[in-house]
């Protein structure tokens, strides 16, 4: 049945751009609303430039939130194969790598935002553009949106925030629109960054700056694991970058206050090939350190035999092997205390927002406040770097849209 509701949605990043296609589709009279003078700002700075738009294993492990069962329903109703169907009926066609990540097939997002304007044209939406939503109320008539002040009321029957989080701030995302959220009866995790770059004091790792490699990489608060994983990671001036130390960051900024270790295993892959090449190598006049070149950057490989105390061209016919072993053992736990991160400015999400206990997987409904439906990341989940973020945006501004016109 053809829904004849008024439906508006505060936000037009790719939840909101999402919600506004299908309640379009569903036939409500949308209204867009963004402060940015144009749609999908942030899109355009996703994936480099290039978009990771989903990835074909976001499945509920990926994610973190307060209840797995929330993204099992999401995922269920819109996985990444329904995802990218309806993005290509937006004119977006995509492709995967090997290991899963989507992509847009023109490598751009420009392109991107180029289909969905284009979409949210053809659907009729009414996009108002450079248009700030100062405050939401809620009544039994529906709800009302203020744009700009309390002087600009506009009725609504449902309205969908998607406001995103507070990650990059310059692109429009502020978290502004949470303490309104919460003033209605919501409540608020605190927001801080994620995926972001660690802060740390490096000491002697600051000869391995401009280093990439992949790691296996650990997080460990007072002592205790927090989290691990393998990935890659850039040695910087001031700490960690790239998605090892990014899809971590995470439990820095939640744990600010404690003492926060990052520890480093540079070998998590070939460990076991470069033992066998160290014994096969036991008794020659050769380098230590060129030997561990063959499977590390060679200024890991110069740190690690430093770090243990040997002199620079230490030969392995001239070391006991207890040497050997504590070189390949300081190889496997690289350690700096972190002091934080790189803040919103240099994130690429925020954790924290409204719990997703607050809001029907099915629809996005807000449990606490009638007529309202959230999406996107102004919802406390967080995943790792590799699309699957977008893939929520996409997914929930579906489900909020489609239950914004027809719930
Ligand atoms: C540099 C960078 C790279 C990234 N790369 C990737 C990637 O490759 N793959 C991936 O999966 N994820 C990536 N992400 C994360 C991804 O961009 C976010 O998960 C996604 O944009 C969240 O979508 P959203 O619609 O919820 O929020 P947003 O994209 O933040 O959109 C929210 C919109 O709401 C508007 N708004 C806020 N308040 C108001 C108001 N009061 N009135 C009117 N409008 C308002 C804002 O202007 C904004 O346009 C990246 C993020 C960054 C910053």
């Amino acid at each position: 049945m053809t829904s004849t509701r008024r439906v508006g949605i505060v936000g037009a990043g790719p939840a909101g751009i999402m919600a506004a296609l299908e309640a379009a589709r569903l036939g409500a009279e949308v209204h867009l609303f963004d402060t940015n003078a144009t749609v999908g700002r942030k899109i355009l700075v996703t994936g480099n430039g290039r978009c990771n738009i989903s990835n074909l294993g976001a499945d509920p492990e990926r994610y973190t939130c307060a209840d797995p069962a929330f993204l099992e329903t999401v995922l269920t109703l819109w996985g990444p194969d329904e995802v990218l169907a309806r993005l290509e009926e937006h004119g977006v066609l995509t492709y995967a790598t090997p290991d899963g990540w989507c992509y847009p097939l023109s490598d751009s997002a420009a392109t991107v935002v180029d289909a969905l304007a284009a979409a949210l044209d053809v659907a009729g939406v009414a996009v108002h553009l450079q248009t700030k939503i100062a405050d939401l109320e809620a009544s039994a008539q529906g709800p009302t949106l203020y744009v700009g002040g309390p002087n600009d009321p506009r009725a609504m029957d449902r309205v969908v925030v998607a406001t995103g989080g507070k990650a990059y701030p310059a692109l429009g995302s502020r978290g502004e629109f949470l303490a309104v959220l919460e003033r209605l009866g919501h409540s608020v995790r605190p927001v801080l960054p994620a995926l972001a770059p660690i802060t740390a004091e490096v000491g002697h790792l600051h000869t391995l700056q401009g280093v990439r490699l992949d790691v296996r990489l650990a997080i460990d608060v007072d002592g205790e694991r927090r989290g691990e994983t393998v990935g890659n990671l850039m040695f910087t001036g001031t700490g960690f970058s790239g998605p090892a130390a990014m899809d971590l960051s995470h439990l820095v900024s939640q744990h600010a206050g404690g003492s926060v270790t990052v520890s480093i295993d540079v070998l998590p892959h070939h460990r076991g090939r470069l033992w066998a090449l160290l014994k096969a190598k036991r008794w020659e006049a050769v380098p230590l350190r060129i030997l561990l070149g063959a499977a590390l950057p060679a200024k890991i490989a110069l740190l690690g035999v430093q770090m243990a105390g040997l002199p620079p061209d230490a030969r392995m016919v001239d070391l006991d092997w207890a040497e050997i072993e504590a070189v390949m053992e300081l190889l496997g736990r690289l350690t700096a205390r972190a002091t934080g991160t790189r803040g919103f400015q240099h994130s690429q999400l925020s954790t924290g927002g409204v719990p997703v206990t607050e809001v029907d997987p099915e629809t996005m409904a807000s449990r606490r406040v009638p007529g309202l439906h959230l999406a996107g990341e102004v919802l406390d989940v967080i995943a790792p770097c590799g699309g699957y973020n977008l893939q929520f945006a996409w997914a929930s501004g579906a489900l909020a849209g489609a239950g914004a016109a027809q719930g």
